[in-house]
């Protein structure tokens, strides 16, 4: 009589060399088990669910921790190594480009103040590399609101990652802070291979919901924002304008969005209701609804006269959140100083006319900068500003710019030995204009 062997009784028999022996040329296909002496499952104590204190694995160490690799954690990795310091990158997802990529949130506001283009740096970077590429990007000229393509994008911040050569880990989720004292040595990642620590000296947090401070117990402004979905329709060139009667006055089309580098295919945008974007019941009802009315939209488009060709390309498969927390740095960002100008001697970057008309305003160092907490730098939408500046720090390009100096300031925190708070300033925005960002 034969019994299955399973996987783990093989271990038990042979240990993991003679597996492999055994198992001849699928042993490279077979070789990875499971550390059943790690496994420390939840239990009931006294009605109360209760996981067990256990050791974590070290999965890497490294001089500069990126959380999220969005605009602004792809802008700090590569601002950090080409500042001469190992980087290593963490997503939870599988690509690139955070709401950009993954929002399909395609088009690029705010570059520009008054005419001249003050986003510069990693950022501009970028949008030069996608102008190379075939269907990569629209738009991207003076003035222009530059439209890429996600896939375009996807492969762009790839290639520069990987030619910067920071260390990636793709699939993993921070969801701890690792501390000793009010200093952050680390974070903790939950994957496919369980839960494991990466030690960095220093940690840029640029998930866009500040989940690393908020675990280093960095204090934060907690929003309820409005919440999109964003999705692409298709055969836009194909739409049968003889069907279409004339407008009354006032009378509105159809939301068909604005064009993208796809002839014939347009990014639809939704503004949403507030919902709470640390809140799984309010993300799952929001994807939910999101999801239901964009189907009943477009079968309503379909059904209308000279529109029957358009169908939908895509819903984003990451849901719309604009903003969540808000850091508590040691300089909060007032709506009030973007109003009148006002100048900031450790200014990092600057942001443009987005829902605004007041060209050039400057975003300082302390923005960036946790109160209470060390050895960490936010980065992106979640940096500190009050409530009214939400609207303007979280678009893309305030992104790159705060992405790319939290990236220099990091390395160099490493390589002058000391915290981020203690950068020497004008070093770092020497370093800055060196990789061509724009001050102010
Ligand atoms: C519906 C919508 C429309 C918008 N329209 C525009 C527009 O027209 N123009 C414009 O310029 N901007 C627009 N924005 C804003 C802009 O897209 C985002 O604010 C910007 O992408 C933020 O960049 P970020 O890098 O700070 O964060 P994100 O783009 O959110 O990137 C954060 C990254 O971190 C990862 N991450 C999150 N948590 C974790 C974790 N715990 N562990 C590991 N990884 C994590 C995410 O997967 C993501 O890749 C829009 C946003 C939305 C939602």
């Amino acid at each position: 009589m034969t019994r299955e062997i399973s996987r783990r009784d093989l271990f038990g028999v042979l240990g993991a060399s003679g597996l492999a022996a055994a198992m001849g040329p699928f042993a490279s296909a077979c070789r990875a088990g499971v550390d059943e002496t790690q496994k420390t499952s939840a239990t009931i104590v006294d009605g109360k669910v209760v996981q067990p204190q256990r050791q974590l694995p070290v999965l890497h160490k490294t001089d500069v921790l990126g959380g999220g690799g969005g605009p602004a954690g792809v802008a700090a990795a590569i601002a950090a190594r080409r500042t001469g310091v190992r980087v290593t990158l963490v997503e939870r997802y599988g690509c690139f480009g955070g709401q950009w990529t993954g929002g399909l949130v395609l088009i690029v506001v705010g570059l520009y103040a008054g005419g001249k283009q003050v986003t510069r740096g990693i950022g501009e970077e970028i949008m030069c590399r996608l102008d190379k590429l075939d269907r990569g990007i629209v738009n991207h000229r003076p003035g222009g609101k530059p439209t890429v393509d996600a896939e375009a994008l996807k492969y762009v911040m790839l290639e520069m990652i990987r030619e910067a050569g920071v260390d990636v880990f793709l699939h993993c989720w921070g969801v701890d802070a690792i501390m000793s004292g009010n200093s952050v040595q680390g974070a903790v990642f939950e994957s496919k291979s369980g839960r494991q620590a990466i030690l960095a000296n220093v940690v840029v947090d640029a998930t866009g919901d500040g989940d690393v401070y908020a675990a280093a117990g960095a204090r934060y402004e907690h929003l309820k924002y409005h919440f999109g979905l964003v999705s692409r329709l298709g055969n836009l060139d194909k739409i049968d304008r003889s069907k279409i009667g004339p407008r009354k006055k006032g009378q509105k089309g159809p939301n068909l969005g604005s064009i993208t580098p796809i002839k014939g295919v347009n990014w639809v945008n939704m503004h949403g209701p507030n919902a709470d974007a640390l809140d799984v019941a309010d993300l799952t009802r929001m994807e939910m609804n999101h999801r239901r009315q964009i189907w009943k939209s477009v079968e309503k488009l379909r059904n209308t006269p000279g529109y029957e060709k358009v169908y939908l390309v895509e819903t984003a498969p990451q849901l719309g959140v604009r903003i969540s927390r808000l850091l508590a740095g040691t300089h909060t960002l007032r709506f009030k100083d973007v109003m009148e100008k006002r100048k900031f001697a450790d200014s990092v970057g600057v942001g443009g006319d987005w829902n605004i008309k007041n060209p050039e305003w400057q975003i300082p160092y302390g923005t960036l900068i946790p109160k209470t907490v060390d050895n960490l730098l936010a980065a992106g939408r979640c940096i500190s500003g009050e409530a009214k500046m939400a609207e303007l720090l979280r678009v893309i390009p305030p992104c790159f710019v705060t992405g790319h100096a939290a990236g220099v300031a990091a390395a160099l925190a490493v390589k002058d030995s000391c915290l981020p708070r203690e950068v020497d300033v004008p070093k770092l925005q020497k370093i800055l204009k060196q990789q061509d960002a724009y001050l102010g």
